[in-house]
Protein backbone atom coordinates (compact mmCIF):
# COMPACT_ATOMS: atom_id res chain seq x y z
CA UNK A 1 0.00 0.00 0.00
CA UNK A 2 1.25 3.52 -0.85
CA UNK A 3 -0.22 6.77 -0.88
CA UNK A 4 1.49 10.76 -1.78
CA UNK A 5 0.30 13.97 -1.48
CA UNK A 6 1.73 17.36 -2.82
CA UNK A 7 1.31 20.65 -2.64
CA UNK A 8 2.03 23.86 -4.60
CA UNK A 9 1.18 26.51 -1.65
CA UNK A 10 -2.02 27.73 -0.03
CA UNK A 11 -1.62 31.19 -1.27
CA UNK A 12 -3.92 30.70 -4.67
CA UNK A 13 -6.49 33.56 -5.45
CA UNK A 14 -9.59 32.69 -7.20
CA UNK A 15 -9.13 35.17 -9.66
CA UNK A 16 -5.85 33.30 -11.14
CA UNK A 17 -5.68 30.57 -13.54
CA UNK A 18 -3.95 27.55 -12.50
CA UNK A 19 -4.12 24.90 -15.32
CA UNK A 20 -0.23 24.78 -15.58
CA UNK A 21 -0.02 23.91 -12.52
CA UNK A 22 -2.64 21.51 -12.09
CA UNK A 23 -1.80 19.62 -14.94
CA UNK A 24 1.57 19.69 -13.76
CA UNK A 25 0.69 18.11 -10.60
CA UNK A 26 -1.07 15.50 -11.86
CA UNK A 27 1.89 14.40 -13.93
CA UNK A 28 4.29 14.70 -10.91
CA UNK A 29 1.92 12.36 -8.81
CA UNK A 30 1.74 9.83 -12.07
CA UNK A 31 5.38 9.54 -12.44
CA UNK A 32 6.17 9.16 -8.77
CA UNK A 33 3.28 6.68 -8.24
CA UNK A 34 5.40 4.47 -10.92
CA UNK A 35 8.33 4.73 -8.74
CA UNK A 36 6.50 4.27 -5.33
CA UNK A 37 4.61 0.73 -7.62
CA UNK A 38 8.70 0.15 -8.36
CA UNK A 39 9.90 -0.16 -4.67
CA UNK A 40 11.14 3.47 -3.83
CA UNK A 41 11.52 4.71 -0.56
CA UNK A 42 9.07 7.38 0.73
CA UNK A 43 11.94 10.31 1.06
CA UNK A 44 13.24 9.37 -2.19
CA UNK A 45 9.90 10.07 -3.33
CA UNK A 46 9.29 12.73 -1.40
CA UNK A 47 12.48 14.55 -2.43
CA UNK A 48 12.11 13.79 -6.45
CA UNK A 49 8.66 15.52 -5.97
CA UNK A 50 9.92 18.82 -4.55
CA UNK A 51 12.72 18.81 -7.02
CA UNK A 52 9.90 18.48 -9.65
CA UNK A 53 8.25 21.32 -8.33
CA UNK A 54 11.17 23.39 -7.36
CA UNK A 55 12.44 23.27 -11.09
CA UNK A 56 9.00 23.55 -12.87
CA UNK A 57 9.62 27.31 -12.18
CA UNK A 58 5.44 27.19 -11.64
CA UNK A 59 5.72 27.79 -7.64
CA UNK A 60 7.39 30.06 -5.74
CA UNK A 61 10.03 27.60 -5.00
CA UNK A 62 12.96 26.95 -6.28
CA UNK A 63 12.79 28.17 -9.78
CA UNK A 64 10.00 30.18 -9.31
CA UNK A 65 11.31 31.99 -6.33
CA UNK A 66 10.66 35.61 -5.43
CA UNK A 67 13.38 38.14 -4.03
CA UNK A 68 12.99 39.62 -0.57
CA UNK A 69 13.06 43.24 -0.29
CA UNK A 70 16.98 43.86 -0.97
CA UNK A 71 16.15 41.55 -4.27
CA UNK A 72 18.16 38.76 -2.85
CA UNK A 73 16.35 35.02 -3.21
CA UNK A 74 16.68 33.30 0.32
CA UNK A 75 15.48 30.33 -0.17
CA UNK A 76 14.30 27.72 2.83
CA UNK A 77 13.55 23.91 2.72
CA UNK A 78 13.68 21.22 5.04
CA UNK A 79 12.76 17.07 5.10
CA UNK A 80 12.20 14.50 7.57
CA UNK A 81 12.28 10.51 7.65
CA UNK A 82 9.79 9.48 9.38
CA UNK A 83 11.30 6.14 10.17
CA UNK A 84 14.58 7.15 11.21
CA UNK A 85 13.32 10.79 12.51
CA UNK A 86 16.24 11.72 10.76
CA UNK A 87 16.21 15.57 9.41
CA UNK A 88 17.49 18.00 6.84
CA UNK A 89 17.46 21.60 6.49
CA UNK A 90 18.23 24.77 5.12
CA UNK A 91 17.62 28.32 6.02
CA UNK A 92 18.17 31.73 3.64
CA UNK A 93 20.19 29.76 1.13
CA UNK A 94 21.39 31.87 -1.74
CA UNK A 95 23.09 30.46 -5.18
CA UNK A 96 21.54 27.15 -5.53
CA UNK A 97 18.86 25.17 -7.90
CA UNK A 98 17.69 22.80 -5.37
CA UNK A 99 16.96 23.70 -1.35
CA UNK A 100 15.75 20.43 -1.40
CA UNK A 101 18.78 18.69 -2.00
CA UNK A 102 21.28 21.00 0.15
CA UNK A 103 18.58 19.78 2.97
CA UNK A 104 19.45 16.07 2.10
CA UNK A 105 23.07 16.46 2.12
CA UNK A 106 23.27 18.44 5.32
CA UNK A 107 20.60 15.36 6.70
CA UNK A 108 23.13 13.01 5.22
CA UNK A 109 26.71 14.27 5.39
CA UNK A 110 26.45 16.14 8.85
CA UNK A 111 26.29 15.87 12.24
CA UNK A 112 23.48 18.71 12.29
CA UNK A 113 19.84 19.75 11.45
CA UNK A 114 20.29 22.96 9.72
CA UNK A 115 22.58 25.22 7.92
CA UNK A 116 21.92 28.61 7.28
CA UNK A 117 22.69 31.76 4.90
CA UNK A 118 26.44 31.74 4.02
CA UNK A 119 27.42 28.51 5.66
CA UNK A 120 24.65 26.67 3.80
CA UNK A 121 25.94 27.84 0.90
CA UNK A 122 29.61 26.87 1.15
CA UNK A 123 28.32 23.75 2.64
CA UNK A 124 26.21 23.34 -0.81
CA UNK A 125 29.31 24.39 -3.21
CA UNK A 126 31.47 22.07 -1.50
CA UNK A 127 29.16 18.95 -1.81
CA UNK A 128 28.72 19.66 -5.63
CA UNK A 129 25.08 20.95 -5.53
CA UNK A 130 24.08 22.55 -8.89
CA UNK A 131 24.60 26.78 -8.80
CA UNK A 132 21.91 29.26 -9.98
CA UNK A 133 24.51 30.84 -12.21
CA UNK A 134 22.46 33.76 -13.93
CA UNK A 135 19.73 34.32 -11.44
CA UNK A 136 18.09 36.88 -14.04
CA UNK A 137 17.55 33.96 -16.30
CA UNK A 138 17.00 31.26 -13.96
CA UNK A 139 13.76 33.25 -11.93
CA UNK A 140 10.76 32.55 -13.41
CA UNK A 141 9.21 34.89 -10.68
CA UNK A 142 6.07 32.26 -10.40
CA UNK A 143 3.09 34.04 -9.11
CA UNK A 144 3.72 37.75 -9.24
CA UNK A 145 2.84 38.97 -13.15
CA UNK A 146 -0.47 39.36 -11.79
CA UNK A 147 -0.77 41.60 -8.64
CA UNK A 148 2.08 43.72 -6.41
CA UNK A 149 2.13 41.51 -3.29
CA UNK A 150 2.57 44.77 -1.16
CA UNK A 151 5.50 43.74 1.96
CA UNK A 152 4.04 42.78 5.15
CA UNK A 153 0.81 41.28 3.58
CA UNK A 154 2.31 37.94 3.67
CA UNK A 155 1.40 36.68 0.64
CA UNK A 156 3.10 33.47 -0.23
CA UNK A 157 3.79 29.87 -2.04
CA UNK A 158 5.44 26.69 -1.30
CA UNK A 159 5.83 23.43 -2.34
CA UNK A 160 5.69 20.63 -0.43
CA UNK A 161 5.20 16.47 -0.35
CA UNK A 162 3.84 13.83 2.40
CA UNK A 163 4.66 10.21 1.09
CA UNK A 164 3.47 6.56 2.34
CA UNK A 165 5.93 3.78 0.75
CA UNK A 166 5.33 0.34 0.95
CA UNK A 167 7.33 -0.44 3.69
CA UNK A 168 5.07 1.89 5.41
CA UNK A 169 7.63 4.66 5.91
CA UNK A 170 6.69 7.97 5.74
CA UNK A 171 8.46 10.79 5.00
CA UNK A 172 7.71 14.64 4.52
CA UNK A 173 9.87 17.78 2.65
CA UNK A 174 9.05 21.32 2.06
CA UNK A 175 10.68 23.81 -0.13
CA UNK A 176 9.93 27.62 -0.50
CA UNK A 177 11.12 31.39 -1.54
CA UNK A 178 8.98 32.46 2.03
CA UNK A 179 6.39 35.42 2.12
CA UNK A 180 6.47 37.98 -0.90
CA UNK A 181 8.36 40.90 0.07
CA UNK A 182 10.18 39.15 3.20
CA UNK A 183 12.52 41.00 5.20
CA UNK A 184 16.10 40.36 4.23
CA UNK A 185 17.32 37.36 6.83
CA UNK A 186 13.41 36.61 7.24
CA UNK A 187 13.28 32.44 7.92
CA UNK A 188 9.46 31.20 7.76
CA UNK A 189 8.03 28.14 8.65
CA UNK A 190 9.33 25.82 6.17
CA UNK A 191 12.45 25.04 7.11
CA UNK A 192 11.60 24.43 10.87
CA UNK A 193 11.36 21.00 11.55
CA UNK A 194 8.03 20.67 14.09
CA UNK A 195 6.86 23.91 12.42
CA UNK A 196 6.95 23.71 8.76
CA UNK A 197 7.77 20.07 8.16
CA UNK A 198 7.20 16.75 10.36
CA UNK A 199 7.43 13.08 9.95
CA UNK A 200 7.73 10.03 12.29
CA UNK A 201 5.87 6.70 12.33
CA UNK A 202 2.29 7.75 12.40
CA UNK A 203 2.06 10.90 10.41
CA UNK A 204 3.80 12.92 7.54
CA UNK A 205 3.18 16.86 7.54
CA UNK A 206 3.92 19.82 5.12
CA UNK A 207 2.72 23.12 5.33
CA UNK A 208 1.71 26.09 3.68
CA UNK A 209 0.82 29.66 4.65
CA UNK A 210 1.86 32.44 6.55
CA UNK A 211 4.84 30.80 8.10
CA UNK A 212 5.08 33.27 11.22
CA UNK A 213 1.66 31.76 12.49
CA UNK A 214 2.86 27.75 12.02
CA UNK A 215 5.98 28.85 14.13
CA UNK A 216 3.66 30.24 16.98
CA UNK A 217 1.58 26.72 16.59
CA UNK A 218 4.07 24.07 15.99
CA UNK A 219 2.11 23.45 13.25
CA UNK A 220 3.79 20.43 11.61
CA UNK A 221 4.49 18.62 14.69
CA UNK A 222 0.84 19.36 16.58
CA UNK A 223 -0.79 17.56 13.64
CA UNK A 224 1.44 14.43 14.77
CA UNK A 225 1.44 14.69 18.38
CA UNK A 226 -2.50 15.16 18.01
CA UNK A 227 -3.26 11.67 15.69
CA UNK A 228 -0.62 10.03 18.39
CA UNK A 229 -3.24 11.22 21.37
CA UNK A 230 -6.01 9.44 19.45
CA UNK A 231 -7.27 12.31 16.61
CA UNK A 232 -7.95 11.18 13.26
CA UNK A 233 -5.49 13.10 10.61
CA UNK A 234 -8.53 14.83 9.86
CA UNK A 235 -9.57 16.08 13.12
CA UNK A 236 -5.82 16.45 13.96
CA UNK A 237 -5.30 18.98 10.81
CA UNK A 238 -8.42 20.70 11.13
CA UNK A 239 -8.03 21.57 14.89
CA UNK A 240 -4.17 23.15 13.66
CA UNK A 241 -5.70 25.20 10.74
CA UNK A 242 -8.27 26.40 13.36
CA UNK A 243 -5.46 27.72 15.92
CA UNK A 244 -3.76 29.51 13.23
CA UNK A 245 -7.09 31.11 11.89
CA UNK A 246 -7.77 32.20 15.77
CA UNK A 247 -4.48 33.80 15.60
CA UNK A 248 -5.31 35.75 12.52
CA UNK A 249 -2.97 33.27 10.26
CA UNK A 250 -3.98 31.93 6.82
CA UNK A 251 -2.74 28.36 5.04
CA UNK A 252 -3.07 25.13 5.02
CA UNK A 253 -1.27 21.49 5.01
CA UNK A 254 -1.18 18.16 3.51
CA UNK A 255 -1.03 15.41 6.06
CA UNK A 256 -0.43 11.53 5.45
CA UNK A 257 -0.62 9.09 8.27
CA UNK A 258 0.35 5.45 8.40
CA UNK A 259 -2.75 3.95 6.85
CA UNK A 260 -2.41 5.96 4.04
CA UNK A 261 -5.22 8.07 5.35
CA UNK A 262 -4.50 11.92 3.66
CA UNK A 263 -5.75 15.35 5.08
CA UNK A 264 -5.87 18.62 3.63
CA UNK A 265 -7.50 21.27 5.59
CA UNK A 266 -7.13 25.42 4.27
CA UNK A 267 -8.36 28.95 5.65
CA UNK A 268 -7.12 30.23 2.53
CA UNK A 269 -8.91 30.44 -0.89
CA UNK A 270 -7.48 27.50 -2.02
CA UNK A 271 -4.66 24.99 -1.78
CA UNK A 272 -2.72 23.86 -4.87
CA UNK A 273 -2.37 19.78 -4.20
CA UNK A 274 -3.00 16.40 -5.83
CA UNK A 275 -2.67 13.21 -4.13
CA UNK A 276 -2.37 9.42 -4.98
CA UNK A 277 -5.05 7.32 -2.68
CA UNK A 278 -4.21 4.11 -1.24
CA UNK A 279 -6.01 2.45 -4.05
CA UNK A 280 -4.19 3.94 -6.85
CA UNK A 281 -6.64 7.14 -7.72
CA UNK A 282 -4.92 10.63 -8.80
CA UNK A 283 -6.67 13.56 -7.70
CA UNK A 284 -6.23 17.18 -8.21
CA UNK A 285 -7.78 20.44 -6.51
CA UNK A 286 -6.98 24.07 -5.66
CA UNK A 287 -10.83 25.50 -4.47
CA UNK A 288 -12.31 22.45 -4.26
CA UNK A 289 -12.64 20.20 -1.30
N1 LIG B 1 5.14 29.07 4.79
C1 LIG B 1 6.00 29.80 3.88
C2 LIG B 1 6.74 30.86 4.64
O1 LIG B 1 6.18 31.49 5.50
C3 LIG B 1 5.24 30.42 2.75
C4 LIG B 1 4.19 29.54 2.13
O2 LIG B 1 3.93 28.45 2.56
O3 LIG B 1 3.59 29.93 1.13
O4 LIG B 1 7.88 31.08 4.33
Amino acid sequence: MTALILHGGAGARREVNYDAEAVHMRETVEAMKARLDAGASALDVAIETVVRLEDSGLYVAGRGASPNLAGAYELDASLMDGASRRAGAVAALQGFRNPILAARAVMETTPHVMLAGEGAALFAHDRGLEPIGDEAAWFTHAGQGDDNHPPGTLAHGTVGCCVLDAEGRLAAATSTAGVFGKAPGRVGDTPLIACGTWADDRAAVSCTGQGEYFIRTAAAAQVAWRVEAGQSLGEAGRAVIDQIGALGGDGGLIALDRTGAIADPFNSQGMKRAWLTTSGEVRVEVFGR
